[in-house]
């Protein structure tokens, strides 16, 4: 059995670097306060642009070597973030990144997009069981902005939720378990358009060509809908290093990074999320400041 006390958080992502972009001073806080942080990351992001020139042979147009490399990178970026359980879902390279949406690898075979819901959520129903989770955190039904990876990472994670749950599910994958608490990745519209107004007054010389859109960034929503928002300052460096460690992916400058459209975006060292299902651990009208509140134990 598992210990009952112990804090045990699950974050299913779709590609490497999502999660250290949208989660990464959350999970560097819950690792080093002994909580166990299991990530599961649906494809190796095989579809991604790369960023330093002396790397752009990667890609899947040119040698398709972009999944592979990203996996090593993303190994890179837990032990910033102090994380030791990482996994692929199914294993490393089971599920392929799609694409952006409406392009033609939407339809290759053999990705995550066009896998039906049911195939994908299987081995995440025996990793719920066997790693038995209290709380969950993953993306919006838009996936925060409508990649279909993302898109489908929320399918996959709130069907293997739930059909982890049913004793009448599956016996071979494990014993069922129920997960208290299911979060959505969110950024409060205000804390996003105070964060590009501060951009903007900056000079980006040599780090990126001008700055982003409050639009650009994932899971952007009305300050109403937070629930909780996680202090992950003290962590703030970790998460930096996560990030740069997806160098394919990402150029960091201090409080600030830039993907490879080369437009600037602030880091977000406070994190914040939407509890959509569970019982809140904060009094109505207040905000969480802990993912595991009001969970026995
Ligand atoms: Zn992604």
């Amino acid at each position: 059995m598992k210990d009952p006390s112990a804090r045990r958080l699950l974050l299913v992502h779709a590609h490497p670097d999502d999660e250290s972009i949208n989660n990464g001073a959350t999970m560097a806080r819950y690792a080093a306060s002994g909580a166990q942080v299991t990530l599961v990351t649906c494809t190796l992001g095989e579809e991604g642009e790369v960023i330093p020139p002396e790397l752009a042979a990667l890609t899947s147009d040119r040698e398709d070597r972009l999944g592979p490399y990203r996996a090593t990178e993303l190994a890179a970026a837990m032990k910033e973030l102090g994380v030791t359980d990482h996994r692929f879902l199914g294993g490393q390279g089971r599920f392929r990144d799609s694409g952006m949406m409406g392009v033609g690898q939407n339809e290759r075979e053999g990705v995550f997009w066009r896998t039906p819901v049911e195939t994908a959520a299987a081995p995440l129903v025996e990793i719920i069981r066997s790693v038995r989770p209290q709380v969950l955190v993953t993306y919006d039904p838009d996936g925060g902005y409508g990649h279909p990876d993302h898109i489908q990472a929320h399918r996959v994670a709130t069907l293997a939720a739930g059909l982890a749950a049913d004793p009448g599910h599956r016996q071979d994958l494990g014993e069922p378990h129920t997960i208290a608490k299911i979060y959505w990745n969110r950024v409060p519209r205000s804390v996003a358009e105070e964060s590009f107004e501060r951009l903007r007054a900056q000079s980006l010389t040599g780090f990126a060509d001008g700055v982003a859109r409050v639009d650009d960034v994932p899971g952007v929503v009305d300050d109403t809908l937070i629930t909780t928002e996680i202090d992950g300052t003290a962590h703030a460096e970790a998460k930096a290093a996560a990030m740069r460690a997806h160098a394919t992916q990402v150029v960091v400058d201090g409080d600030r990074f830039a993907l490879s459209n080369h437009l600037a975006q602030p880091i977000f060292t406070t994190e914040y999320y939407e509890l959509v299902q569970g019982a809140p651990g904060a009094p109505t009208g207040e905000r969480e400041r802990d993912l595991f509140a009001g969970i026995a134990g």
